[in-house]
């Protein structure tokens, strides 16, 4: 069977603090685009459907999280004192942000896309394994996230934390 290739875009704002001497300490927004990539579990054979599965049924569920969890949404790193300042002064807005353990890189961004579309895909019994995510970031960065370069197993993200639900949450603010 073929592979899939599925394209969204999203706006989206965050800020690194590894390096406070960086402009990218202020928060600040990208409009960027995630392409996934889906390897199929079976080759393909003549028959039926000549299909694995509807691609709506592949994609609804990623681009509506897409749409209405991860679009405008803020990426802060899970011990970012803003959180607390959201917390304390805007807890209606706390659903709007995405947190990550470290700094929420393009890369970070990457990696829990991989881990949440798998556990869309696992929890819906789709035969399709993720084989890629590439997010441009700018019209002039990407980044490419492949087998080789993510080891989902071994990549440190808690078993029970967000990126590893098959629910729509973007973060684990109690
Ligand atoms: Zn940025």
């Amino acid at each position: 069977m073929a592979a899939l290739e599925f394209t969204r875009r999203y706006a989206m704002a965050h800020r690194l603090l590894a390096d406070p001497a960086s402009k990218c300490a202020v928060p600040h927004g990208h409009n960027e685009t995630v392409v996934v990539r889906l390897e199929p579990h079976a080759a393909f054979r003549f028959g039926g459907s000549n299909a694995l599965a509807p691609f709506d049924a592949v994609k609804g569920r990623w681009h509506r999280w897409i749409d209405d969890h991860v679009d405008h949404a803020l990426q802060l790193r899970a011990d970012d004192p803003l959180i607390d300042f959201f917390r304390e002064r805007e807890p209606q807005h706390l659903a709007r942000v995405m947190t990550f353990p470290g700094d929420p890189t393009t890369e970070a961004l990457a990696a829990c896309f991989w881990l949440k579309l798998s556990a869309f895909l696992e929890d819906e019994t789709l035969p399709y394994l993720v084989s890629q995510v590439r997010i441009e970031e700018t019209p002039t960065n990407a980044v490419i996230m492949t087998r080789e370069g993510f080891d989902a197993d071994g990549c440190g993200m808690d078993a029970q934390a967000w990126p590893r639900r098959a629910d729509m949450s973007i973060n684990d603010i109690a």
